[in-house]
């Protein structure tokens, strides 16, 4: 059987501008300046805008920041069940569950600590997915800065949802 665990390549075969990448370099910046020719006289067509005074419309199913959604009462839809940080393929979902004793049905849980990671996130929607409860979805705010990785870690106060949700805000959902 033919060995194809070793590849023995002709480095005389690949020209000298190739071997020191001084080809794909000059290419690349080929294309920076055609670009900054086109952005420096003001042709209608390029793809660059002035954020962030300008932004994109973007997708109403793009995956943004997470909110935790309420009941008429305030309290928080969330059951504790789980479902979301099983399926999270990041393992940034962190929860820590209680007994729910203002719950119509006995032995309904809630969440304690409900924390999302996310500087972990890698943003799939897998857990508004996961969740039986729509007790979890994803709003189009992507725009996020954290000055610490103890910032990025944000908790139930900062993903309950702050009163009623604007359409326009509403992002990813798996029914949409
Ligand atoms: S969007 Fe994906 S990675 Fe982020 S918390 Fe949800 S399941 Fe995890
Ligand atoms: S957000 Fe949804 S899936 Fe996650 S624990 Fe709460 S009810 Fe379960």
């Amino acid at each position: 059987m033919k060995d194809v665990s070793t590849v023995n390549v002709d480095r005389g075969r690949i020209p000298l501008s190739e071997q020191i990448y001084l080809g794909p370099i000059v290419r690349g910046l080929t294309v920076t300046l055609r670009h900054f020719m086109r952005n420096l006289f003001g042709h209608k067509d390029v793809a660059t805008i002035e954020y962030p005074e300008v932004k994109r419309q973007y997708s109403e199913r793009l995956r943004g920041r997470h909110i935790l959604t309420t009941r008429d009462d305030g309290s928080l839809r969330c059951v504790a069940c789980y479902m979301c940080a099983t399926a999270c393929p990041a393992q940034c979902i962190r929860i820590v569950a209680e007994e729910n004793p203002d719950a119509p049905v006995s032995a309904e849980k809630r969440p304690k600590v409900y924390e999302i990671d996310l500087l972990h996130c890698v943003f799939c929607g897998f857990c508004v997915d996961a969740c039986p409860e729509e007790a979890i979805i994803m709003s189009r705010q992507h725009e996020m800065a954290f000055s610490s990785r103890a910032e990025a870690i944000v908790g139930i106060d900062e993903l309950r949802q702050k009163g009623p949700i604007d359409q326009e805000d509403l992002g990813y959902r798996p029914y949409f």
